[in-house]
């Protein structure tokens, strides 16, 4: 599984914006400052790639980046903006979850929690939330280099408490990943996952 050739096709301000085509689409979601950018270039291996707006607050685009002439890694809006006025998290919610429960071709939802934090209130709300609405989800954990003891090689606490407790609303637990952009680990078990899921 290799990711040969990536293609930047366009920012959408809006959910109907979006490419109209039957390729398959994997949306990588998360909270800001979780390592978005940084998975997404250790991912396609290009450092200019993920040029998503950084600043909190700043108007929030959909991005789609082809890869290799068959799929979409389509890079979402971060949430949770420490300093963002509650219209800013409006517009998160009404735009993205426009983009959730409108896609026929979204195959999952790639959704990055921060292992080196304890769970997150925000991270587990859109969990739910995308649970709620029957989305296909996998958890990406990311940092896991900077776990406690065993340079991620384990789940450590942060990871087992969020599996927990997000775990209570599933009956089939999503599958999980872990991940580092630092060390590369969980990029090729990523990029299966991946593969697997889009040959179903
Ligand atoms: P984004 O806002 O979600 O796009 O996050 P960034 O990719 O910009 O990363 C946010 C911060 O976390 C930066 O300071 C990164 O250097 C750091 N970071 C991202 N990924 C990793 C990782 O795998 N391990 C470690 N230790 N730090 C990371």
């Amino acid at each position: 599984v290799q990711i040969k050739e990536v293609e930047f096709v366009k920012s959408s301000a809006r959910a109907k914006d979006c490419p109209r085509d039957e390729r398959p689409e994997f949306a990588i979601l998360g909270r800001s400052n979780v390592g978005k950018s940084s998975l997404i270039n250790a991912l396609v291996r290009k450092k200019e790639v993920a040029l998503t707006s950084k600043k909190p607050g700043k108007t929030q685009l959909i991005n789609h980046f082809l890869i290799n002439k068959s799929w979409y890694i389509v890079d979402l809006p971060g949430y949770g903006f420490a300093k963002a006025s509650d219209s800013a998290r409006m517009d998160w919610s009404s735009f993205t979850k426009g983009f959730f429960l409108n896609r026929e071709t979204l195959v999952a939802v790639l959704l990055l929690i921060d292992a080196s934090v304890p769970p997150q209130k925000i991270d587990l709300d859109c969990a739910n939330w995308l649970g709620r609405n029957n989305i296909p989800m996998t958890f990406v954990f990311t940092k896991c280099d900077k776990m406690k003891g065993g340079k991620g090689k384990r789940p450590d606490e942060n990871i087992r408490n969020f599996q927990e407790l997000v775990g209570q609303h599933y009956r089939v637990y999503p599958p999980w990943i872990m991940t580092s952009s630092i060390t590369g680990l969980g990029r090729d078990e990523l990029l299966l996952h991946i593969s697997q899921l889009r040959n179903y």
